[in-house]
């Protein structure tokens, strides 16, 4: 594959701030440092080395992330590998622009040594804290590992693998917690490749094979649906055809007896519209049209996935009676689903959206799973609309008042701060609350009032038998299930608070 050689012009040209002086200045400022610190060094693949944080930034401005991010990205690995220290970053940058780029660094750095599992926990261990930080770190490092994996023809087979495990089983499924379908999607497919290329091989021929015998088929029926909804007078954005990504199309044969006839979504329709009552119209002219298969509707607008995603899927029975499957969203809700968080900012307007209504009253997110990303969903609606740069200003406020704490087996528990161990014991389970009798943590004795700080790893000590709950403990502990439990114990036995 021959790689693309970019400039920094084609980074500029993809910010969503085009034309903004004091930005694009800042960004070719950042440029000017890392082409310098980084003269004269190649990669393993023989081009120079600057193309690396270029691709990094241009992902980056891809995503619509701010001039501050773009910039950090192209200074992510100076002070890592050229003699520019960190404190001259700091200098020409200012601390926000070091930080991120300090981030970044320290992400790559730290690797146990030990079991894969351990090194597995470690380095998710270290994702959290860093997102609990500040966010952007985790997207430079995203940016970052896309352009590592689209080239790692360069690098040995062993090491090939190791990244390539990695990615899979840590960097994608984080890319798809970030909601950014579009970078996750990626990841797999490059991750895919490496670790099971016979299977990636036969996915893609069957893939390329469909797509071609459907090609034409799909053609015909946008073409149809095209002539449909401008009788209807609905503004479509656009209808076009779409093919589903490697490792998905993958997982969902081995969930169908590898049989490629049972999967219906491998080439399908999307229909892009600009208000969400256009969803649901849209949907009616679509079964006017072609008959819906009973079953198939999925209603993602009214009842999002964990990560948020929503849009309507649907199947038909297409001309010839072909099974053909029809995406239905707002271009809002196409930006998220590619974008994700970054989206979320560019959307951030201060009027209420019909769906903003629609998804606080009706959305079902499982509570622990995805607690902190609607949290900075929260955060982003109060901060709202700034100059334009708001995802600059994402230092997670409300990762601040928020703690990571660890089980001895690499098990996080998301706690409020200054919670104590016996509010991370009734966080871990109710009868291990009961239970509590001491902790340690990070292997020493501490008191059950201690104060358990971001990262530090819990060990709860309880009793055989069950031991009451004290009513002492109402006094320190800082989370509301733990005091529910506490209270219902003692409701339970008769003392009165
Ligand atoms: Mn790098």
């Amino acid at each position: 594959m021959p790689f693309q050689t970019l400039t920094i012009e084609d980074i500029l040209k993809n910010t969503k701030f085009i034309g903004d002086a004091k930005r694009e200045a800042r960004i070719r400022s950042a440029y000017e440092i890392a082409l310098l610190a980084h003269k004269g060094q190649k990669r393993k693949s023989g081009e120079d080395y600057i193309q690396h944080p270029l691709h990094t930034a241009l992902t980056l401005a891809k995503i619509g992330m701010g001039s501050k991010t773009i910039s950090a990205g192209l200074l992510h690995d100076v002070p890592e590998d050229t003699k520019t220290t960190l404190s001259e970053v700091e200098n020409k940058f200012g601390h926000e622009i070091a930080s991120l780029v300090d981030g970044v660094t320290k992400l790559g750095k730290l690797r146990l040594k030990g079991t894969k599992e351990e090194i597995y926990l470690e380095n998710l261990r270290k994702m959290f804290l860093a997102m609990a930080e500040d966010v952007r770190v985790v997207i430079i490092k995203l940016a970052d590992r896309l352009h590592n994996m689209e080239t790692l023809e360069s690098v040995d087979k062993e090491k090939q693998h190791r990244i390539a495990l990695e990615t899979m089983e840590i960097f994608a499924p984080l890319a798809n917690r970030l909601g950014i379908g579009e970078i996750k999607a990626r990841l797999e497919d490059l991750a895919f490749r490496h670790l099971d290329s016979k299977n990636y091989e036969y996915v893609s021929k069957l893939s390329r094979k469909e797509f071609e015998q459907r090609k034409k088929y799909v053609d015909k029926v946008v073409f149809e649906l095209k002539k449909e909804l401008l009788k209807s007078g609905i503004k479509v954005i656009s209808v076009s055809g779409r093919t589903k990504h490697l490792y998905s199309l993958y997982q969902k044969l081995e969930r169908h007896d590898m049989d490629i006839n049972k999967i219906y979504d491998l080439a399908g329709i999307r229909i892009i519209v600009p208000e969400l009552a256009n969803c649901y119209e849209t949907l009616g002219i679509v079964h006017k049209k072609y008959r819906p298969l009973v079953g198939r509707i999925k209603d993602y607008i009214s009842l999002p996935k964990p990560n948020h995603y929503q849009s309507i899927h649907t199947t038909i029975f297409g001309p010839e009676g072909k099974f053909l499957e029809i995406q239905i969203r707002t271009k809002k809700m196409h930006d998220e689903a590619e974008f994700g968080i970054a989206s979320h900012w560019i959307y951030s307007e201060n009027k209420k959206s019909f769906t903003d209504l629609l998804f606080r009253k009706k959305a079902k997110v499982p509570e622990k799973e995805m607690a902190w990303m609607r949290q900075l969903r929260e955060w982003q609606k109060e901060f709202g609309t700034d100059d334009g740069e708001f995802i600059e200003t994402l230092k997670i406020d409300f990762f601040k008042n928020h703690i990571f704490a660890f089980t001895p087996l690499g098990d996080i528990i998301d706690l409020p701060e200054d919670a104590t161990p016996v509010d991370f014991a009734y966080q871990v389970h109710s009868e291990i609350g009961n239970r509590t009798m001491g902790a340690k943590v990070n292997g020493k004795m501490v008191p059950l009032d201690y104060k358990i700080k971001n990262g530090e790893v819990v060990e709860i000590i309880t009793s055989r038998d069950p031991k009451k709950p004290s009513r002492d403990w109402l006094k320190f502990v800082r989370t509301s299930n733990a005091k529910s439990h506490i209270r219902r114990f003692m409701k339970k036995e008769g003392i009165l608070l």
